[in-house]
């Protein structure tokens, strides 16, 4: 059994629909493949970390509604307390609408409902849970200053993935043990362009925290705080879809940590997850891919 992580995060239903040709406005096109999926950071992320044997907990709102139940169903099937979720009586369950296009291009409109009404007070509510638990790991799909706030109160290990990024002065992380930045994400954290340099952007937020930035198929870099870096390669798998990928890799990573993995230890186990889902071997859907032990270790490292 492993140690106890506990996600403060969105819950989102996605609507995926296949389409041939981006309709203009206004327009109807006919597609196919309807499907309507798990999804939210936070709970991506929380079910990752319960597959990989996590004792998880999830801190989240969502809406009266049926998406809302579905999201509680999902939660206890994957042995997730629900204990603090609450049910928010004004605002819908999450929601994204994701149209795929020619070449897997994606047209996606979100609303997240009663993730952004997630407030100070249900935190404060969760406080003893936070204390006792050896991982709390947050996303930016609630609001920030809340998710900031959850992670201070916690005596474990602090993660934060900053996604979606905002702009955020390294000086606002210090007290955060671990930042999980893709590589768009860190660069739109320190407000600098496209082509900025990755390492050196890590190393200024590295005075305050340790950095893992995500590099995709190339695995992810570590700075630690007070400067050692390097690099964890990813296993070489044939990519069928890699969105969610980061899910996977925080949630495997809050896992290892919350058992006592070092930090190399950990974004080595991460980057197994990572990979492992992109091959969506296992159906379709994220969540049906996001990998179990048995997965991880029929995934041949390079
Ligand atoms: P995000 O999904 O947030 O954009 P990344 O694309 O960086 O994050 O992926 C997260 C992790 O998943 C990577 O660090 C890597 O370990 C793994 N991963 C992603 N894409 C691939 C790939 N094509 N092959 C192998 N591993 C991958």
């Amino acid at each position: 059994m492993g140690g106890k992580v506990t996600v403060i995060g969105s819950y989102n239903t996605g609507f995926v629909i296949y389409i041939e040709r981006v309709p203009a406005l206004g327009e109807t096109v006919r597609g196919w493949g309807f499907r309507m999926e798990h999804g939210g950071k936070g709970s991506n992320q929380a079910v990752q970390a319960s597959r990989l044997d996590a004792e998880t907990a999830m801190v989240a709102r969502i809406g009266n509604d049926i998406f809302g139940e579905r999201a509680l169903k999902l939660w206890r099937s994957e042995s997730i307390s629900t204990d603090h979720v609450r049910i928010d009586p004004h605002a819908p369950t999450g929601a994204g609408l994701v149209i795929v296009g020619p070449e897997g291009k994606n047209l996606i409109a979100v609303d997240l409902g009663a993730n952004m009404r997630l407030s100070e007070d249900d935190v404060d509510s969760a406080e003893p849970l936070l204390r006792n638990s050896d991982v709390v790991l947050a996303q930016l799909e609630i609001p920030e200053r809340v998710a900031l706030y959850a992670l201070r109160l916690s005596d474990g290990i602090k993660v934060l993935n900053p996604a979606p990024a905002v702009r955020m002065d390294p000086e606002r992380l210090s007290g955060i043990d671990v930042i999980t930045p893709n590589e768009v994400e860190v660069r739109l954290m320190s407000g600098e362009g496209h082509g900025s340099d990755v390492v050196a952007i890590a190393e200024r937020y590295a005075k305050h925290t340790n950095v893992v930035v995500t590099l995709g198929e190339r695995g992810a870099l570590v700075v630690e705080k007070g400067g050692r870096s390097y690099t964890v390669p990813a296993p070489k798998v044939r990519a069928v879809d890699t969105t969610g990928a980061g899910d996977a890799f925080n949630g495997a990573l809050a896992s290892a940590l919350a058992k006592g993995y070092s930090l190399r230890e950990a974004v080595e186990l991460a980057c197994k997850a990572g990979a492992f889902l992109v091959t969506r071997r296992k159906g379709p859907s994220l969540i049906d891919s996001l990998p179990d032990w048995k997965d991880l270790e029929s995934l041949e490292v390079p």
